[in-house]
């Protein structure tokens, strides 16, 4: 794409845009028609379920175009939209993207926006069907649909959780929020830490040997922060639940970071947000079996608390005393 010596928008127009798209678009047998018709037609495996969840990304208040390269940018746009399907024990395998471009962003912009977000597309059999394409007087926007299928039996809600349950997450939490606050501040700030929150990786992997495994009863992705996102399963679910502090996953680069800092912050990890990572509920029969998951997938699983009956998420510090929060996961609005 960008070897063509054309460079602005406005010498392609929105069909030379669609169709520089289109060109580099690898599909599969499971799309019937993709992008070029008035729909695209795509045929589920059998027997499964269909998955699908939207999410919009827009300059400046989700991204800002002076931080992100727009090759990453690209992949974080496809990767949050797959981690939720990860979240429902889904696999991902279609997705619509619609753009509203600023009639004076440079072509070789969309260009590397496209790359990133074909390549996380490519890493998760993804293939892209249709979108749409239109100039915007207010920022870049972006939208995203994805869709993905699981056999019904397979697919999990937040809506599960049992009172007893032990509560997991995947990978590590805060290095995103970390990366912001240190970046926002001005600080200098690891590549390691600034990835985490430029290039998300969802956990697809995670997700389906657990599914497969048939060890979850509830799970969601952690976007707002585990306080929050696990707020969700328990309201979702009717429970409550505790969350040990001193046990949740912090990355070592996370930990030198926190060095610096009187205390460690908690916070980020707690309410951050842009972890990407899976919160998950699983009987406490299936410890085993879940350190098993983690074998086959790669990634690390941490028991962090466990479900109660009563209603109402806490977080309690070694010495026992409880978190307060500063403040929930991000909102929009407040
Ligand atoms: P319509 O007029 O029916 O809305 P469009 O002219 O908007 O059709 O789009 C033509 C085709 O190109 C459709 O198949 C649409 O899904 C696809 N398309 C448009 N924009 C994008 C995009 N940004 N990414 C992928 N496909 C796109
Ligand atoms: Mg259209």
């Amino acid at each position: 794409m960008s070897s063509s010596s054309i460079s602005s928008l406005a010498a392609i127009g929105e069909f030379g845009l669609i169709s520089r798209i289109t060109g580099r678009v690898v599909t599969n047998e499971s799309v019937i028609a993709g992008i070029g018709d008035d729909a695209a037609v795509t045929a589920l495996s059998p027997g499964m379920q269909l998955l699908t969840s939207t999410d919009m990304l827009l300059e400046d208040v989700h991204f800002r175009r002076s931080w992100h390269d727009p090759y990453r940018l690209g992949r974080k746009s496809l990767a949050v939209s797959i981690s939720d399907i990860a979240a429902m024990g889904g696999i991902p395998r279609w997705s619509l993207l619609s753009i509203a471009i600023p009639a004076d962003l440079p072509l070789v912009f969309i260009d590397d926006f496209m790359c990133g977000y074909l390549s996380m597309a490519a890493e998760n059999n993804v293939i892209l069907i249709g979108g749409d394409t239109c100039s915007s007087r207010a920022g870049l926007v972006l939208s995203v649909t994805i869709m993905g299928e699981q056999l019904p039996e397979q697919v999990v809600c937040r809506s599960g959780a049992q009172p007893g349950d032990d509560i997991w997450v995947t990978g590590t939490l805060g290095d995103a929020a970390l990366g912001l606050k240190l970046s926002e501040d001005g600080e200098p700030v690891s590549e390691e830490l600034i990835a985490r929150l430029l290039d998300p990786a969802p956990r697809v992997s995670a997700a389906r040997a657990l599914t497969e495994a048939g060890v979850v009863t509830a799970m969601i992705d952690v976007s707002d922060g585990i306080l929050a996102d696990f707020g969700h399963i328990a309201e979702h679910s009717g429970v409550g639940g505790c969350i040990q502090i001193g046990a949740l996953p912090l990355s070592r680069y996370f930990c030198s970071y926190s060095a610096d800092f009187s205390d460690i912050p908690y916070h980020l990890a707690l309410s951050g947000g842009e972890d990407y990572e899976l919160c998950f509920t699983a009987d406490r029969s299936n410890r085993e079996n879940i350190s098993d998951c983690m074998k086959k997938c790669g990634i690390a699983m941490t028991r962090i608390g466990i479900v109660s009956s009563s209603v109402g998420v806490s977080a309690v510090y070694p010495d026992g005393s409880i978190y307060k929060a500063q403040r929930d996961g991000f909102t929009h609005f407040k």
